[in-house]
């Protein structure tokens, strides 16, 4: 088996299954195996009966002590249930449209029942228990199982068996064999490692095989954390490489044409319905600055979400078209860009600016896409708003001068090149929301000038706050529908798409977008228009629920995090977060961005469903700060080293496994040893020198792969 063979290699999974892994973005071999486990299952000693704790996931000793019964609760609906006892206690057990468990459930049997525990109607019950044999029990007892994120229809077992299958169909590479690339040369072994032999042994890292099977199947969590320790090293690594390469790129730019300051800026400034804030006029000067001097413009505006980016781009992007060039504006998701497109095109039509612009996305037809691309070529559209699909071989520019980038990640080494190829060399602005400390930004951004727009409009009311627990839910959507009739909008976060029947870990349920938004339906006034936003819908979709929330014919929406970046809905006031344990705290802090954006009174009801004090704790500090730096920092710091998957950190950095908060540690580490490998890459005429040779290609293949996603 080959890392690039598509997942149907694996046996066991055909063309039915494998529909379903592309849904998790999984298409071959290699992506299967990078599909990290986002949580791990420890089993847990059994408990009495009567200690057992609601929203856990725990295992008792119990006897059966009433028979069965079925219940036919709707359509295509059964609950079985019986009680179970042991010397501390009882509690119910029940099972749905399982009515073949009574067999295993005869009275007076003794079985081991494993699963989640729940409250209901005030009394301790367990729902769904697996019944265990002690073998099995002893066998599972102590280690950790992986938890992978799933789709309906494909369950984490299934997951993990095609992981371990795959993982062996690997293995026999690692004996001499050798791993193909997608042309199908050989690369290189595991046996020899693309990292370099002396960095695993000055760091400390595993091998890449050892590192990608204990990642999935750790016999403990020692094994895990080495396991993760060298991804996430190799994962920082090859970024931070590349900021170097761009900042080398950066360094020989000459702004062959420098940009003329203009008049009209200043006067479009003071049409505007509000004062400049003086972080934003400090940060437009610096732009304008740049765009004139003698070198080209790479500039990290960094500011805190509603700090107000957006009109320091658009001034950007004028100063830039009245000097006859071509401006892009791009963003992470099709729904971004389409609100900044409107945005724009406000703007031209309000203040009669020569603003021609343009939305180039994934979801128009080939036949607009075609007459898009023609006026880009012609110059007779000077704004190009669209997602980094923008840069895209076959796109043509006019005469590119000026490239801003809100909320990506980073632009990188590819795209340069690709532009380079053109022959263009736009000015770069990078536009970020996501707090991260100085010293981190220098490794991250190293590349970049950075200015900090530390300043929010004084028009702002502050958002009101509240940590509450799953009973306070009745009461929120009292308060959603009071706001909704008084003309304000609202947004539910929900960490899930879809229903998910596994258990997961030991972790309360995880709210889903489906679910939810027909259960908001059932409790709103009838008159609520509810309606849903996920990730995993068609991009035309969500830009028209898009459109529609903006456009007030939505009042409440349902979402997953897809609203997390940018979005900027003045009328929505509240934000409603479901299993806010389950966020990190950065995230919460974005997701809070998305209301308090106008001149109405905001607030953000955080539900905890884990009940445990140490999330209340954590989400607290939302209650306390409004500072996205500070947050992130006391985030790290009460998380602490212990709680590695329980929480992915969001924002800009979306590393596959490493977090820029948890393991800055790694960060610093990778960094330096990343100004070795690269200093002697440079030394050495920037080519290989002995024993890197197979790292230096591996970087190349990552390179390579940053354009995969680019495709129109
Ligand atoms: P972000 O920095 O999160 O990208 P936006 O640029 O989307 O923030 O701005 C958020 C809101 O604040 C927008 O509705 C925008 O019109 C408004 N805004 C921007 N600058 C100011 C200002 N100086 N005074 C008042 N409102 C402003
Ligand atoms: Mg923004």
């Amino acid at each position: 088996m080959k890392l690039d063979d598509s997942i149907t290699a694996i046996s066991g999974i055909g063309e039915k299954t494998a529909a379903l892994y592309r849904k998790l973005g999984i298409f071959t071999v290699n992506d299967l195996i990078k599909h990290y486990p986002r949580d791990y299952e420890e089993w847990e000693d059994i408990v009495p009966i009567g200690e057992l704790r609601a929203n856990q996931v725990q295992a008792v000793r119990g006897m059966v002590i009433s028979a069965p019964q079925t219940l036919h609760i709707r359509k295509n609906m059964t609950v079985t249930s019986a009680r179970i006892k042991d010397a501390s206690g009882a509690c119910d057990i029940t099972y749905f449209n399982m009515p073949y468990v009574r067999n295993a459930l005869q009275p007076g049997k003794q079985c081991i029942f494993r699963g989640r525990v729940i409250l209901k109607n005030n009394r301790i019950a367990m729902e769904q228990p697996k019944i265990v044999s002690p073998q099995e029990f002893e066998k599972n007892l102590h280690r950790l199982a992986p938890i992978y994120p799933t789709t309906k229809g494909l369950t984490i077992a299934a997951v993990m068996k095609a992981v371990r299958a795959a993982l062996g169909g690997i293995d026999c590479y690692a004996y001499g064999h050798s791993l193909a690339d997608r042309g199908g040369n050989i690369r290189y072994s595991i046996q020899n490692d693309y990292m370099p032999e002396d960095v695993l042994r000055k760091y400390g890292l595993l091998d890449w095989h050892s590192a990608i099977s204990r990642i999935h199947f750790p016999a403990d969590k020692a094994e895990m954390l080495a396991a993760r320790k060298r991804l996430v090293f190799e994962e920082f690594l090859f970024f931070i490489i590349s900021v170097m390469t761009l900042k080398d790129m950066a360094s020989r730019e000459v702004n062959d044409a420098p940009m003329m300051r203009v008049d009209a800026c200043g006067d479009f400034i003071d049409a505007l319905p509000y004062k400049l804030t003086n972080a934003q006029r400090k940060v437009w000067s610096q732009i304008e600055e740049d765009m004139c001097s003698a070198h080209l413009m790479n500039r990290l505006v960094q500011g805190d979400v509603g700090s107000g980016k957006t009109i320091v781009a658009i001034l950007a992007i004028f100063m830039c078209i009245m000097n006859h060039s071509q401006a892009a504006f791009m963003a992470p998701t099709e729904v971004l860009a389409m609100q900044h497109f409107e945005t724009i095109a406000q703007f031209a039509r309000k203040y009669n600016l020569p603003f021609k612009p343009a939305l180039l996305t994934g979801s128009l037809t080939a036949r607009e896409k075609r007459r898009i691309k023609e006026s880009i070529a012609l110059g007779t559209c000077n704004i190009i708003v669209g997602t980094q699909a923008l840069l895209q071989d076959d796109v043509d520019f006019y005469d590119l001068r000026l490239v801003i980038t809100d909320e990506q990640h980073r632009f990188g080494v590819k795209q340069r090149e690709t532009l380079a190829q053109k022959g263009l060399q736009p000015h770069i602005l990078v536009m970020s929301a996501t707090p991260i400390p100085r010293t981190l930004a220098i490794i991250l951004y190293g590349d970049l000038d950075i200015s900090v727009m530390d300043e929010l409009p004084a028009d702002r009311l502050p958002i009101k706050n509240c940590v509450v627990n799953t009973d306070y839910r009745k009461k929120a959507y009292e308060f959603i529908a009071k706001e909704v009739a008084q003309g304000r909008q609202a947004y539910v976060i929900c960490p899930m798409v879809e229903p998910s029947d596994e258990v997961m870990g030991n972790q309360p349920a995880l709210e889903n977008v489906m679910d939810y938004a027909a259960k908001l339906k059932k409790e709103l006034p009838p008159q609520v228009r509810v309606d849903y936003l996920h990730g995993q819908m068609k991009p035309k979709a969500k830009n028209l629920i898009m459109e529609e929330f903006a456009e007030h014919k939505i009042d409440v929406l349902v979402s997953t995090t897809v609203i997390e970046v940018g979005i900027n809905v003045p009328n929505a006031t509240v934000m409603l977060v479901e299993n806010a344990e389950r966020f990190g705290l950065a995230q919460l802090h974005q997701l809070r961005g998305r209301v308090g954006r106008g001149e109405h009174q905001s607030y953000c009801i955080f539900i905890n469903a884990a009940g445990q004090s140490d999330s209340m704790e954590r989400l607290e500090v939302l209650n306390r700060s409004n500072d996205g730096f500070f947050i992130s920092s006391e985030d790290m710091r009460l998380r602490g080293p212990g709680d590695l998957f329980g929480i992915r950190q969001s924002g800009q950095f979306q590393f596959a496994i490493g977090d820029i908060y948890q393991d800055a540690g790694i960060l610093q580490e990778a960094q330096s040893c990343a100004k070795e490998i690269y200093e002697a890459y440079v030394q050495n005429n920037k080519a290989p020198i002995e024993g890197h040779e197979g790292f230096w290609r591996h970087y190349e293949d990552i390179i390579a792969a940053e354009v995969e996603f680019i495709n129109i």
